[in-house]
């Protein structure tokens, strides 16, 4: 008896794809949100680089429509920190429609690219393109030994940081430390949520510890200790990994 309702429930249309569009231009994105959901997609949308990058991570969606010059992280951001655990196709989406940019947004690891001002029809023809290329709801790949950020290069098996090429000499909770920051890029992490997650519950310590350990990371892996590029100090809430 029970088997009928089930059949019924199984019969149901197919899932539908979800597209996320991150856009500031307000006018902009309600258009396509519009002519996405009119071609039957669930549509999400952020005006924020931060807010955008948030809801690709809780979301998951199977596209992503994603403007370059955003407030918060801007496009090639997002595109850097979702490629490092996510395959989900991304247009890029800019005014600034150079080759040189062109070129950028696609090593980030966008799929592909969409100069303004274009076409509504041509956006969901490149939305087509991506979801027939691409099987729904990719799954993560596994862990990978070497995690490469810009000149960084990190050996989770063998422990060792390199950068540029050279070997740093780096400390255990440096190096489980520097780990966390590579899995959360583009994220703010409050001083607490780092304690938590890198020193777990073998150390009573306070807030003040990240800061240390901070600084001393900041010595190895940034160009400039004094003016720091990779690791920044978000003012009052904690760190933000760059990358
Ligand atoms: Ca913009």
């Amino acid at each position: 008896m029970t088997e009928e309702s089930e059949t019924e429930m199984t019969s149901a249309p197919a899932t539908t794809a979800t597209v996320l569009v991150v856009e500031d231009e307000e006018a902009l994105l309600l258009t396509m949100a519009h002519h996405l959901r009119r071609e039957g997609y669930e549509v999400l949308t952020a005006a924020r680089g931060d807010d955008g990058l948030q809801m690709a991570r809780e979301h998951e969606p199977d596209v992503i429509v994603l403007d370059l010059m955003l407030p918060g992280v801007d496009g090639m951001g997002i595109c850097r920190a979702l490629r490092r655990d996510t395959r989900v196709p991304i247009i890029m989406v800019t005014a600034l429609g150079g080759e040189s940019d062109r070129v950028a947004g696609l090593d980030t690891g966008a799929d592909d690219y969409l100069a303004k001002p274009f076409g509504m029809r041509e956006l969901l023809a490149r939305v087509r393109a991506l979801l027939r290329r691409a099987p729904m709801r990719q799954e993560a790949p596994p862990e990978e030994d070497v995690v490469r950020a810009g000149d960084l290069e990190v050996n989770r098996v063998r422990r060792e940081v390199r950068r540029g090429g050279e070997l740093l000499r780096i400390k255990p909770r440096e190096f489980e430390l520097l780990l966390f920051l590579l899995r959360h890029p583009g994220q703010v992490l409050s001083r607490e949520h780092i304690l938590e997650s890198v020193w777990e519950h073998d150390f009573n310590g306070d807030a003040r510890t990240v800061d240390v350990h901070m600084r001393w990371l900041r010595q190895k892996i940034e160009p400039d200790a004094a003016n720091p590029r990779r690791i920044r100090t978000v003012r009052g809430s904690g760190y933000l990994f760059e990358g």
